[in-house]
């Protein structure tokens, strides 16, 4: 399968990204992109880089109720993240989905679904490759297997310096939503 081009989309996550990240981001893209010429059944986009304070609350909110001063679990849905308005590194630019999807499209809804989670080439691609390159990659980090998250091993760097309050976008938050430092 020929090498495919960014979409649009990927290239505007790419682009939210800060250096040096963004450019190991950039690497990591063109080693998969070369590993995937092996694999006629599945391609990569790329997705979600920079999330606002607002964002990733409405990320963590999912599967979650605010019930009587704490977060709760809601089992009618599936939590999405763990980290907190503040703990996660796409609020620090530091962060980037790689998702496999398969190239045909489902055929009962036609959308061209990620790969199952347990396909071993999320390992094999997106997380030796991210490795190699000095990232860290979402499956290895405990909690929460997240399959297509790579992120900058030093963020968290820079989280303290902004007091583990995400890059300010110019809005204010409640306090009972930004967590306690870790
Ligand atoms: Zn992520």
């Amino acid at each position: 399968m020929p090498r495919e081009a960014l979409s649009l989309a990927g290239e505007q996550a790419l682009n939210t990204l800060d250096e040096p990240f963004r450019s190991r981001a950039v690497q990591l893209i063109a080693l998969v992109q070369h590993d995937l010429e092996n694999w006629g059944d599945v391609y990569l986009t790329v997705e979600d880089g920079r999330r606002s304070f607002a964002d990733q609350l409405k990320d963590y909110a999912k599967g979650r109720i605010w019930k009587e001063g704490k977060w709760v679990l809601n089992p009618a849905a599936k939590i999405v993240t763990n980290a907190l308005p503040g703990f996660s590194a796409h609020q620090y630019n530091r962060a980037i989905h790689l998702v496999l999807r398969y190239s045909a499209p489902d055929k009962k809804d036609g959308m061209h679904h990620w790969v199952k989670d347990e396909d071993p080439r999320w390992r094999t691609i997106i997380g030796d490759r991210a490795k190699q390159l000095g990232l860290v990659w979402g499956g290895d980090i405990s909690g929460l297997y997240d399959a297509s998250h790579v992120e900058d091993p030093n963020w968290k760097d820079l989280a303290k310096m902004l007091a583990w309050k995400g890059i300010p976008d110019g809005k204010s938050y409640p306090l009972w939503k930004q967590g306690d430092p870790v």
